[in-house]
């Protein structure tokens, strides 16, 4: 009855999802109710429609960077896929769910520059804001002019960079059940050939360093500059160590593998005996960097 009322008014939703289908695990059960977003002005109707129900709802953006449970979701999971882009001078305006890797090729196809040392990270501009997505010396933060935000008790609204938090992989986004619709990033003009070969050098340093496969890139947020959560879990013998299908990769300890046909279950499993093993040796609790979405 829900469904039929929510599918008369947005046609393409879907029941018991799997979402495996939409992480880069490539693991995890049924989402009760899927939506794949192209027109980012539905969030408010959607939004209204499952707060008046009742019904739990997340946002993704490509789950480059969520572990779904093997349960799946009781509610509705919103793909973003809402991805038109503009330049603007030395502005980029982005509807959420454009990917990263869209806008820098925008970027560098305007001569702009700035975002090169962020080639290769996977997902949305709305996944990278949210977690303020970065590498050692460069971050997201660092080239956002504004969002536009919504949430179900504030509505739309506009926020300028200087009025977010931003810090290590977390913003004070993350603090209310905000949904990011839009983002206007900041840039400086700059050298084609420059950025090119910036962002050459950034790929061999990723190719030479990070495994490839079903993985959400780190798994734990590094305690600190000096000692890197793979390090650590490096140290800590646990470097090639399975859990059925699920695998800490002995190219980068810090990057979890779905080798095959690894359950959610025994990936969180595998970063449960990482997370003791590292506090058993150095005293050092590991932070999950990737976000569980579901019931384990
Ligand atoms: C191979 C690989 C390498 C990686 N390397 C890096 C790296 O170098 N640095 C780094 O920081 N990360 C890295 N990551 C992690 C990932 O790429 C980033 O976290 C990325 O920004 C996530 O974007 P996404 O669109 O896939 O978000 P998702 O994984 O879909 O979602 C992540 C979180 O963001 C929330 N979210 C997504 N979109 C929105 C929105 N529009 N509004 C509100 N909330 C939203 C989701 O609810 C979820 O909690 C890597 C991942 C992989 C697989």
């Amino acid at each position: 009855m829900l469904f039929e009322k929510l599918k008369e008014r947005f046609p393409g939703i879907r029941q018991k999802e799997p979402l495996k289908n939409h992480c880069t695990f490539r693991v995890g059960g049924p989402a009760d109710l899927f939506y794949e977003l192209t027109n980012i002005e539905e969030i408010p109707e959607l939004i209204a429609f499952t707060e008046e129900n009742s019904i739990p709802y997340r946002i993704i953006g490509r789950g480059t960077n969520v572990l779904f449970t093997d349960k799946g979701f009781r509610g509705l999971i919103i793909k973003n896929l809402s991805n038109e882009y503009r330049v603007d001078g030395e502005e980029i305006s982005a509807n959420s769910g454009a990917l990263l890797s869209q806008i820098i090729r925008l970027s560098i196809d305007n001569n702009l520059s700035g975002l090169e040392p962020l080639y290769g990270l996977p997902g949305t501009i709305g996944g990278a804001v949210w977690g303020n997505a970065g590498i050692p010396g460069t971050e997201i933060k660092q080239f956002v002019k504004k969002v536009v935000l919504f949430n179900a008790s504030d509505g739309v609204r506009e926020m300028n960079a200087d009025e977010i938090s931003f810090q290590y992989r977390k913003t004070s986004l993350q603090d209310a059940q905000n949904i990011i619709m839009h983002v206007v990033l900041r840039l400086q003009k700059g050298h084609q050939k420059a950025s090119k070969e910036l962002m050459k050098k950034i790929d061999e340093i990723r190719r030479g360093k990070q495994p490839i496969g079903y993985t959400a890139g780190s798994f734990f947020k590094n305690p600190s500059p000096e000692k890197p959560a793979g390090w650590l879990i490096d140290q800590a013998g646990l470097k090639g160590t399975r859990i059925g299908d699920a695998e800490i990769s002995a190219k980068h300890a810090n990057f979890f593998m779905n080798t095959g046909h690894a359950t959610a279950l025994q990936i969180f499993e595998l970063a449960e005996l990482a997370k003791t093993k590292v506090k058993e040796k150095f005293s050092i609790d590991l932070e999950m960097e990737v976000k569980i979405i579901g019931d384990l």
